[in-house]
């Protein structure tokens, strides 16, 4: 992991983490200048997403690590990129932070150094470079207490490469498509809940260890699984369960026009979610940030039932279009028989 050291000032703190970030063939030039130059691999097009981590919407600093704030930050816009089946080019992230997370108490690194621990060990990970951003001190927060500080805020954009005309899109799937899905559902919301109650206990929790699952503080974003699809030619359409199945499934059968049957008792449910058994099957249905893939393939097209060792299950079928919302009905086993109940979706949405 790079070890990024305390430095107070801007620049000298700059130069620093430049020579932590890790030079790549797609960037050309990197962070010091007014812009990157990325190269773009030869027949390729550039895919982009952008992604806020907003201090109090997306984490809480008294609930989560700085480590686990830096990898989620960049793990959100990678599963985009693994959706698409996207390779990563670069990544560029701006970065507000009050003036007290950027001083270390001596001899300690300070939030934002433990931030970008996160964040690059990640990106080593992953093999993407950090070519730029920006850094700002975040104002005050003129609406709390006298001693609130400022919130972080931060911004990433990252920009991955695939294939003219490849990159696996929401809006191809086709009636009678098998639906899949990568990992087990609703363990980061699982995870979350045991925060909220606990909150002391997980801030030891600073990197993904080995054996250990961590789907909310350190999800792992499926880079590897999209590419496979992608390369392969096995996906009809694609996306990253990020706001809950039932949501993102509803994405997905809106983009193509189209509506779904998933089978509940065949979604894969996270060990953590089945701890809270009366909750099991909302947390993975409506959960959300769990970072897997959901996508769909002909029913005559082969799926493995591990891609790049991650296991992946089937769990329904689209079907024609519908006026009928939501657009997805649930089948459920109830004493034997089989039921059909609209899924509505029900996870993750700003403003609502
Ligand atoms: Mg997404």
């Amino acid at each position: 992991m790079a070890k990024v050291s305390s430095m107070p000032g801007e620049r000298e703190w700059i130069e620093d983490l430049r020579s932590y970030c890790k030079s790549s063939s797609a960037v050309r030039l990197g962070i010091g200048d007014d812009c990157a130059i990325l190269k773009l691999p030869r027949g390729s097009e550039i895919l982009v997403t952008t992604d806020f981590t907003l201090e109090t919407v997306h984490f809480r600093r008294d609930w989560h690590s700085p480590e686990s704030v830096g990898h989620r930050c960049l793990a959100r816009g990678l599963s985009d990129l693994a959706a698409m089946g996207a390779k990563p080019l670069a990544a560029f992230l701006s970065l507000a932070l009050p003036p007290e997370l950027v001083r270390g108490r001596t001899g300690q690194p300070s939030w934002r150094d433990r931030f970008f621990q996160g964040f690059l060990a990640l990106a080593d990970r992953c093999r993407v470079p950090l070519a730029g951003g920006d850094t700002a001190q975040s104002p005050r927060n003129p609406f709390g207490s006298p001693a609130s500080t400022g919130w972080v805020l931060a911004d990433i954009v990252l920009l991955g490469s695939a294939p003219h005309a490849r990159a696996i899109l929401r809006s191809g799937a086709s009636p009678g498509d098998r639906i899949y899905v990568t990992g087990q559902l609703g363990g980061a919301a699982a995870e979350l809940a045991q925060l909220a109650a606990n909150p002391r206990s997980f801030r030891s929790y600073t990197a993904a260890s080995p054996g250990e699952s961590h789907p909310h503080l350190f999800p792992e974003p499926r880079l590897a699984v999209g590419a496979w699809l992608l390369k392969n030619r096995r996906a009809a359409a694609a996306i990253d369960i990020s706001d809950g199945l039932s949501t993102d499934l509803d994405h997905l059968c809106k983009e193509s026009g189209l509506s779904a049957t998933v089978e509940a008792a065949a979604i894969p449910t996270h060990p953590l979610a089945r701890k809270l058994p009366g909750e099991t099957l909302h947390l993975a249905l409506n959960g959300g940030e769990d970072y897997e893939l959901l996508f769909t393939a002909a029913s005559n097209v082969r799926i493995p039932r591990r891609i790049a060792n991650v296991p992946v299950t089937c769990i329904g079928e689209m079907r024609p279009a519908t006026s009928r919302k939501p657009r997805v009905l649930l089948i459920e086993n109830t004493n034997g028989r089989k039921n059909a109940r609209p899924l509505p979706p029900g996870g993750w949405e700003h403003y609502k």
